[in-house]
């Protein structure tokens, strides 16, 4: 692993940490430690980066706002790149705008809406990266990042290459990118729009989401996707698990289809909970529900 950091070290500015525990970078404040973990500062030096991991054949994970993650407690002992410092924001000429995978969408949402240009204002709150948000089309009250994405540029460890919103292939909180390459960037389309009533909505947004999803503890928002014509909290909810815990993981008493990290919860006690919850509904409904969290590592 040290071999491998000082090659690293050689190509890139920015910090590469051996062991640095992931439970610093996921919105849960769970996860066992990364073998390495990287933060490139440019397109270039991910490029670089992914060359060398590549060549040392040693398998890694692209890490946004790591809000839809769970790690376990073993960690992952590969290299975890954190997206982070790819923050560029672009408003071209031809309308469209190109933005870096590593930036907040909260960001690029102000700036949108300050511009006058609609189509993610509705997202107002999710707090993701644009790499995370594409790789899991995220959505929010009927929009989607499908809605506005023309394209995006993925990295990999033979370069970059530009693929289209038809080849992302953008479903239901999933998309085609291949675990195998890091959205760089993405290219959005957005609509026009007037800047107050934009604005307006994304406060209302805002609001709503405090109202519903302020649980005030550690958490990966929604656990489990919506199965077709249900809502995966209602399930939960009807089955009498509201507040059940296991460990330091708790299901939300304010939203159902939230677990929240009471305090030193371990990534076993949320995967206990999670089986839980699948074989209760499972009994009363029939309904698997299926995770919408990423778990990764090894226990
Ligand atoms: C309080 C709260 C509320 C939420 N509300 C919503 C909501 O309303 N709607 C919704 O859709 N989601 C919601 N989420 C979930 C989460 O914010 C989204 O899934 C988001 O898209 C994840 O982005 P991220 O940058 O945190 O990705 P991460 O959690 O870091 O990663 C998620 C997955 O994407 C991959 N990934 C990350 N960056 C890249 C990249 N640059 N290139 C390729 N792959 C990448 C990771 O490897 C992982 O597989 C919520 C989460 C929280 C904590």
């Amino acid at each position: 692993m040290n071999v491998i950091a000082a090659a690293l070290r050689e190509i890139l500015q920015g910090p590469v940490l051996v062991g640095e525990p992931l439970r610093r970078h996921t919105t849960w404040r769970i996860g066992g430690p990364a073998g390495l973990f990287i933060a490139p500062q440019s397109e270039e030096e991910l490029l670089a980066a992914l060359h060398l991991l590549a060549r040392v054949n040693m398998p890694w994970l692209a890490l946004g706002t790591g809000s839809n993650i769970l790690v376990r407690d073993g960690g992952f002992r590969g290299a975890v790149i954190h997206m982070g410092a790819l923050q560029s924001i672009a408003f071209r000429d031809d309308g469209t705008v190109k933005v870096g995978g590593g930036l907040s969408m909260m960001r690029l949402i102000r700036q949108a809406v300050q511009r006058g240009l609609a189509g993610l204002e509705d997202l107002a709150g999710i707090p993701a990266t644009v790499g995370g948000a594409v790789k899991m089309n995220a959505g929010a009250a009927g929009q989607d990042m499908a809605g506005v994405l023309e394209g995006a540029l993925l990295a990999g460890s033979e370069g970059m290459e530009y693929w289209t919103a038809e080849r992302l292939d953008m479903r239901y909180r999933a998309s085609a990118v291949p675990s195998d390459r890091i959205v760089a960037a993405a290219i959005l389309r957005f609509t026009p729009g007037d800047p107050e009533r934009l604005e307006a909505c994304v406060q209302q947004r805002l609001h709503a989401r405090r109202k519903a999803q302020g649980v005030g503890k550690p958490n990966a928002g929604s656990v489990f996707k919506n199965p077709p014509g249900h809502q995966a909290w209602r399930l939960i909810d009807e089955s009498g698990l509201r507040g059940h815990s296991i460990g330091g993981a708790q299901i939300s008493e304010k939203h159902a289809n939230f677990i929240i990290n009471r305090g030193g919860a371990k990534a076993a006690d949320v995967l206990s909970l999670i089986g839980q919850i699948q074989e209760v509904v499972r009994g009363r409904t029939g309904i698997m529900l299926e995770p919408e969290v990423q778990v990764i590592g090894e226990a």
